[in-house]
């Protein structure tokens, strides 16, 4: 209950022109996140295009609104420079867009938010107080985040299908939903894509996407004004809550009484949480208790690894997008050499067509392997910290978060120990280094561990085995 009525005009004060101009809205993307690197690239090709004096004075105050259906809408802050802008470089920014995002066919320049009359969702967006007056509630979205440029094949097909019906029931389709997965595998992705589904659907749905740092972030600037009520009344009159990567709650006792009790109220209240994380909410370490139970209640869904299939799929229809023309064989090398993460995909891609693009010569087998040399043989090599703890915990079944708990029962603390000792031997991570991905421990307790595992490989048949096991698991 709160007896507070926070003014209208606290959201709408005058946006500062050199901020972007979205940013005072939770419904729309902010320059930096609307496919940043993209839009730098081409404003870099203005640049050189159309010189320094023009381009400072109409191309660099742009700002990128959003990316929809193959139109760039892009914002100008006043009357004069959208007309000079449109009839002077639409074109050519086209051309350059289409290029650089591979998904723009149009351009559109519009008037900046905060010169134009605002839209009707900003009037819905909760107003703010106190600390955290004026600062937007969520992140912008990715515009290249859609259900469209998303990939679907085995290892994400149920979390794909899973947010798309989220995204296009009127009504509460799961709750929550979960979704969970490994670094670099569309958690994001998808999150974004089922924001970007519901604004068209029905803009006046109040989404907010944030990632559980920023999220963490303002409730203790709310604590430190003394304001949590309203912080809390922020989230109460959201309609879809979407939380980023909730692992990094972990920890902090009172954001999670917090986090759970906002949780709880929206759920009560019929609107739909979306949460990602890296781990599912049985494996969360750190996680109170009947917040990940909590967390489990609704649907939970996770994405796996992309498999070579998918990993082939996605580097084809990102070197279409981006009308990249690199010969099927050297995708096939690329599936099959670069095993770990999307985002490394997308950044040898990248990197390939920047380099072909200069050089003007087609890319090859030989020239590709030996652009990406450091790439592939990292991922050939690359063995986690994270995997040998999950491989550790189920063979010895016991939960991975026994790796990071303090428990010290011999039954957990020896395949924690074993875990250490593998972490040292089949990566190059440091002893402190190793200590904090295990849950913060101090580098003298690895270093026993390593040494006590060692001792008992010699001693102790089963232990030898276990490790030998690990090991061929672990490194193949
Ligand atoms: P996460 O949040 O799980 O760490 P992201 O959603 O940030 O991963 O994805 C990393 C990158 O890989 C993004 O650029 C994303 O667009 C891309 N990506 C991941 N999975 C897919 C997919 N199935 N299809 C297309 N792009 C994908
Ligand atoms: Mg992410």
């Amino acid at each position: 209950m709160s007896g507070r009525q926070y003014p209208e005009q606290s959201d709408s004060k005058p946006i500062q022109p050199d901020m972007p101009a979205t940013d005072s809205t939770v419904a729309t993307t902010d320059s930096a996140a609307a496919g940043g690197d993209a839009w730098e690239r081409v404003t870099m090709r203005m640049r050189q295009d159309i010189g320094e004096a023009a381009w400072r004075n109409w191309i660099k105050p742009l700002r990128v609104s959003r990316l929809e259906d193959g139109t760039l809408t892009l914002e100008a802050s006043s009357m004069l420079a959208r007309e000079r802008v449109t009839s002077q470089y639409a074109d050519r920014l086209r051309v350059i867009s289409a290029a650089e995002y591979g998904t723009v066919r149009k351009v559109e320049i519009s008037l900046a938010s905060h010169q134009a009359p605002r839209m009707s969702q900003q009037k819905r967006a909760p107003s703010t107080a106190g600390a955290a007056a004026g600062a937007p509630l969520g992140a912008g979205l990715d515009p290249r985040y859609t259900f469209a440029n998303f990939v679907v094949g085995k290892p994400n097909e149920l979390a794909f299908a899973v947010a798309r019906r989220t995204a296009e029931s009127a009504t509460v389709a799961f709750n929550p939903l979960f979704l969970y997965g490994g670094v670099g595998l569309g958690k994001t992705h998808l999150m974004h894509a089922i924001a970007w589904h519901i604004r068209e659907q029905d803009p006046s749905r109040n989404v907010v996407y944030l990632s559980a740092e920023k999220f963490m972030y303002r409730f203790v600037q709310a604590l430190r004004f003394r304001d949590t009520m309203s912080f809390k009344e922020q989230f109460r009159s959201v309609d879809v809550l979407m939380i980023d990567d909730v692992q990094f709650i972990s920890g902090k006792d009172s954001t999670q009484e917090e986090f759970f009790h906002t949780f709880n109220a929206l759920v009560e209240d019929g609107r739909q949480v979306i949460v990602s994380a890296d781990k599912s909410p049985t494996d969360l370490e750190g996680l109170e208790e009947r917040l990940r139970s909590r967390l489990g209640w609704g649907m939970v869904a996770d994405i796996h690894p992309a498999d070579y299939e998918l990993r082939l799929g996605i580097l084809q229809a990102k070197a279409e997008r981006a009308r990249i023309a690199v010969p099927d064989k050297v995708l096939e090398f690329l599936a099959h050499r670069i095993s770990s993460n999307v985002r490394e995909l997308e950044g040898a891609l990248t990197r390939i067509a920047a380099h072909a693009s200069l050089v003007g010569r087609e890319i090859t087998i030989d020239s590709a392997a030996e652009l990406l040399s450091d790439l592939l043989r990292a991922s050939s090599r690359q063995v986690s910290i994270d995997e040998i703890q999950k491989r550790v915990a189920a063979h010895y079944d016991v939960r991975v978060a026994e790796m990071f708990s303090a428990r010290r029962a011999r039954n957990v603390a020896r395949p924690r120990q074993v875990a250490m000792y593998l972490a040292k031997t089949l990566t190059s991570f440091s002893y402190p280094e190793i200590g904090r991905q295990f849950g913060g421990r101090d580098h003298t307790t690895v270093m026993h561990a390593v040494r006590t595992i060692e001792g008992l490989v010699g001693s102790d048949n089963r232990i030898a085995e276990d490790v030998q096991l690990l090991r061929s698991l672990i490194a193949s």
